[in-house]
């Protein structure tokens, strides 16, 4: 019984003690709520006597609390999304333009941050900030185009690396983000992979002529087995093949440099180059029972290199035989047309292949892309094909554009510029 009683009293100390508690806790923001009242009223000017300026300023003084709130819960999410975007491994650059064409800098990443010129980013040009005019450029033109654009461009401060820089809009009018992609470590693999093939092909060169030349003896020796010959007319094919293979790399060195040889353009008869070409594939066309159709306009010239662009025809053609070859069922078609249209010469490569699906089409001009090796490995190839076309149409300032559904086929467009005989003087 008189545990009770002490259980009672102390149950009711505490709950004293509690609503004591509460109750000075309410006071003293009842009385900071005042002071602030106060300062509000004294900085406004008001009378708090008068109940209706008294209800205003307590109006007032809520919304304004309220606000305080919401700005700490934003300056707390703001502060949560920075640190997000810190930890990030690419670079994120939030830039603007104004009228006086001028890209500003508002916010950068840590990641960002290591390639800028100075610490004191925040306000500045990105011309003062950054050390690259491709990146300057590239989003320069982003904003005055209204488009999202991507390149690759290399940086050489504060080491050399190389970045593939995405310039995307956002839905804040004038505001454009800027991401970077390091892909050094591709790049470095890429030109390592480059160099070893290079060597080898010149190493290759003499062992697969003097090959060539011994086969081609006895090729023509006159009383020769049919049974040797057929596997020694094999043996031919394999190594012109990898002659062609070896030659396309070495191709790709001269390519890219466009000095010399490359730049000897000339004003020829584009049509019947590709004439040419359709004859060549037609006997292809036969041998794998592909049908293959024609439209090509006569007498369209061109300024450039033929027999570049003769390779530029004959490896996209190539590819088309190739991949409609390999598809099981359905029709087997390749179209190659040729046209003017809005002073441009057009040239089109289509089939009815397997196609490409569509996240590889970003990188299939790449140097040694192949779209997945398991396909890949049904015809040969080292994915040089397609990087010489595009380095070649370059060289030229023409255009490549490819359309392509998985199993449905594929199509080439090439854009190249009509030059008048005036203007091909360079
Ligand atoms: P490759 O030597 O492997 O043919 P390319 O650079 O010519 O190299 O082509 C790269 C890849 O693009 C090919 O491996 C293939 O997967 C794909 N490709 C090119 N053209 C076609 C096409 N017409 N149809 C389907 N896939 C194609």
């Amino acid at each position: 019984m008189v545990n009770i009683y002490i259980i009672v009293i102390l149950l009711l100390i505490i709950t004293n003690i509690l609503f004591i508690y509460a109750y000075s806790k309410k006071r003293k923001e009842e009385k900071a709520h005042q002071r602030f009242k106060n300062e509000i009223a004294k900085s406004i000017n008001i009378n708090i006597k008068n109940p209706v300026d008294d209800f205003l300023l307590h109006q007032l003084t809520l919304y304004i609390k309220n606000l305080e709130e919401k700005y700490k819960s934003e300056k707390y999410k703001r502060r949560n999304i920075f640190s997000i975007l810190d930890t990030l491994s690419e670079g994120i650059i939030l830039v603007s333009y104004n009228q006086n064409e001028i890209i500003r800098v508002d916010f950068a990443n840590s990641f960002a941050k290591n390639i800028f010129t100075t610490e004191n980013f925040v306000g500045r040009s990105l011309t003062e900030v950054v050390d690259n005019h491709n990146l300057i450029e590239l989003t320069l033109k982003s904003f005055k185009t209204n488009k999202d654009l991507e390149e690759e461009t290399s940086f050489y401060y504060p080491e050399k690396k190389y970045f593939r820089c995405q310039v995307k809009s956002i839905n804040v009018e004038n505001y454009r983000v800027i991401i970077l992609l390091d892909i050094t470590k591709e790049k470095n693999l890429e030109d390592l992979r480059r160099e070893f093939l290079t060597i080898m092909s010149h190493e290759m060169r003499t062992p697969l002529s003097v090959i060539s030349g011994y086969l081609e003896t006895i090729l023509h020796e006159p009383n020769l087995d049919l049974e040797i010959y057929q596997p020694l007319k094999k043996i031919e094919e394999e190594i012109s093949r990898l002659t062609r293979m070896f030659n396309d790399l070495l191709d790709i060195e001269r390519l890219e440099k466009n000095i010399g040889e490359e730049k000897r353009f000339v004003y020829f008869n584009f049509s019947n180059t590709v004439k040419r070409a359709f004859d060549f594939f037609k006997i292809v066309a036969d041998k794998m029972s592909i049908e293959f159709e024609e439209q090509i306009e006569d007498d369209l010239y061109v300024f450039g290199n033929e027999d570049r662009l003769l390779q530029v025809v004959y490896n996209i053609l190539d590819n088309s035989f190739k991949f409609t070859a390999l598809k099981e069922k359905g029709e087997k078609k390749v179209w190659l047309r040729l046209y003017e249209n809005d002073n441009t010469i057009i040239l089109e490569i289509e089939d009815t292949g397997i196609g490409i699906p569509s996240k590889e089409l970003k990188r299939i001009f790449d140097l040694f892309y192949r779209v997945d090796k398991s396909r890949s490995r049904q015809v040969p190839g080292l994915g040089i094909g397609l990087y010489i076309v595009k380095t070649v149409l370059d060289n030229h300032n023409a255009r490549i554009y490819l359309d392509s559904e998985e199993n449905n086929g594929t199509l080439f467009q090439v854009i190249l510029p009509i030059k008048t005989n005036n203007e091909t003087e360079v």
